[in-house]
């Protein structure tokens, strides 16, 4: 039965009915906005932001401050929603959903006017002694957000935030997997007292999404696959609006032989099954050194069996969010152990539960033949690799089409950092899972086919803006250049001479 089905429609808009992974039942149904909605919705946020624009940080900010209290207050409501949409456990649902978009509405709310100050600037070389610069940063006007279904609050509140404290106006398409809770956020912010249609959702499949980029915005920011993330690309370049394309992964892990076996163990555990491994920078992927392996595994495993998987809310591992991953899960699951791959833990999806849950898998004997080792499985597995030494694992962690990010763990920190620098990732974590996206500090976005552009902190919220420079001539008079003369294009020939003919000068004059 699929979660989400696209059911006869009475107004000539697609309608689609959404179900809950856990208990299968229906919980709404929505209805596909047309193009011409599409293209009015970004027409009225324009006329929003050219007077959210004049606003100053402070009047932007506190607006962010009364969604914080908002989704404070009305936290219990939020998880409950989450839980029922996606069916991941009670803790996840607030440390992603609440905790998560809390912190960083929060600190875009504070820190913009620190990131997008104005600045003025002496220009060098010879037009120093003529021009000052002066550069502010411009919104860009109206953003295309378009969210998946993994995080559907945290991955649409954040970028949310870096738009409209830039001084945008955001449309956002929430997944079709997951669109209440993009209604639940829209709430939200009307009860924050946002303008109206400063902030607009519209309710839509691929065809929506495909007519967002189509209705005259001026950036979009994407969160999803590899394979839409492509076609996004291709249609941003194609009507030339910047983009930053937020897509999958495969994670690799490497485990030093020095590392502390007792915490790699517990982090491969949550980096693989945290959000029912349904993470962006899950771990997807472990090499371990034949001489710590045994040990590694054996920790892996008992760990992996303490672990609880209930459909009531509860437990440590929750529902699979979409039929369809279920589906992907099972095949290379399916490809795995006709390969050659042995289960230690879990491999079946666990019919015990009348939802779409999948056990916490533990699988060794694998390698780069199998689909487990080089697609996005996106699921609760831990694939354990065993080789020679750390040598082999870095070569393994780079052989893959993503680069999102990826974990090392030893003991030595020198050395993790070395090994950090040689991983080809957006970013590497030593000691810890993949925890970037949450540091603000720390540039986000992947490199290979896993991205394009990067997000978050002072980088990502420029990103929302176009840093526009303001040149003012300080001469008396202008210089003029006409009429060219042989004798003019002579006296500039002697000036290349003396400026760049001689090494000390030439430093001194750029
Ligand atoms: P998806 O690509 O199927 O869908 C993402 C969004 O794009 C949805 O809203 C969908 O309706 C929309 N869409 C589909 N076709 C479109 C088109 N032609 N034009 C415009 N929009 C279109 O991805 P998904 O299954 O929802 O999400 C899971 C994927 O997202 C995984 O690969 C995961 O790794 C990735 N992800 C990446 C990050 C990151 O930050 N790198 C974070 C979370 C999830």
């Amino acid at each position: 039965m699929a979660l989400f089905e696209s059911i006869p429609s009475t107004t000539g808009h697609r309608q689609y009915v959404v179900k809950s992974p856990v208990t299968l039942e229906r919980i709404g149904v929505f209805e596909c906005a047309s193009t011409e909605e599409v293209e009015a919705t970004v027409l009225r946020a324009r006329k929003a932001q050219r007077e959210w624009a004049t606003r100053s940080f402070k009047e932007r900010a506190e607006f962010l401050w009364r969604l914080v209290d908002q989704i404070v207050a009305r936290q219990d409501e939020i998880v409950a929603l989450v839980i029922k949409e996606t069916g991941k456990p009670r803790n996840e649902a607030v440390a992603m959903e609440v905790m998560a978009p809390c912190m960083q509405i929060s600190h875009y709310a504070k820190h913009a006017s620190r990131y997008l100050r104005s600045t003025k600037r002496r220009a060098s070389g010879l037009m120093r002694f003529s021009k000052k610069v002066s550069l502010t940063y411009q919104p860009l006007g109206v953003v295309g957000l378009i969210t998946p279904w993994n995080g559907p609050v945290a991955l649409a509140a954040n970028p949310l935030a870096q738009a409209l404290m830039a001084g945008n106006a955001v449309v956002h398409k929430p997944s079709e997997v997951t669109p209440l809770s993009a209604v639940l956020l829209k709430e939200l912010t009307d009860a924050a007292g946002f303008p109206p249609d400063l902030y607009s959702v519209i309710q839509g499949d691929g065809q929506t999404g495909a007519a967002l980029l189509e209705a005259g915005i001026d950036k979009i920011s994407f969160t999803g696959s590899v394979a839409t993330g492509r076609r996004v690309g291709e249609v941003c370049g194609r009507n030339l609006i910047p983009c930053t394309l937020e897509l999958g992964g495969k994670d690799a892990m490497i485990v030093c032989p020095d590392a502390d076996l007792d915490r790699a163990a517990d982090g491969a555990v949550r980096g693989s099954f945290f959000n029912s491994g349904h993470y962006c920078c899950g771990t997807e992927r472990v090499y371990v050194p034949e001489s710590i392996y045994e040990s590694f595994v054996e920790k892996v495993v008992a760990e992996t069996r303490k672990l609880k998987q209930t459909d009531s809310g509860e437990g440590d591992v929750g529902a699979i969010f979409w039929d369809k991953q279920m589906d992907i899960i099972e095949s290379h699951m399916a490809d795995a152990k006709a390969r050659g791959a042995t289960v230690l833990v879990g491999g079946e999806r666990n019919r015990g539960l009348s939802g779409y849950f999948f056990p916490p898998t533990v699988v060794v004997d694998v390698d780069h033949e199998m689909q487990l080792m080089r697609d996005e499985t996106f699921g609760p597995v831990i694939a354990i690799q065993k080789v020679k030494d750390v040598e082999e694992a870095i070569g393994l962690a780079n052989d893959s089409d993503y680069g999102l990010s990826g974990n090392i763990w030893t003991q030595d920190l020198e050395k993790g950092a070395e090994l950090a620098k040689r991983m080809e990732t957006g970013s590497v974590s030593i000691n810890d899972i993949s925890v970037t996206y949450g540091i603000p500090e720390a540039p986000f976005g992947g490199v290979k086919a896993s991205g394009v552009g990067q997000v978050n902190g002072e980088v990502g919220i420029r990103g929302y803006c176009h840093l526009h420079p303001i040149i003012t001539d300080t001469t008396q008079k202008a210089l003029g250049g006409y009429p060219y003369t042989d004798e003019s294009a002579d006296r500039m020939k002697k000036a290349v001479k003396m400026l760049f003919g001689n090494r000390f000068i030439r430093k001194f004059v750029v």
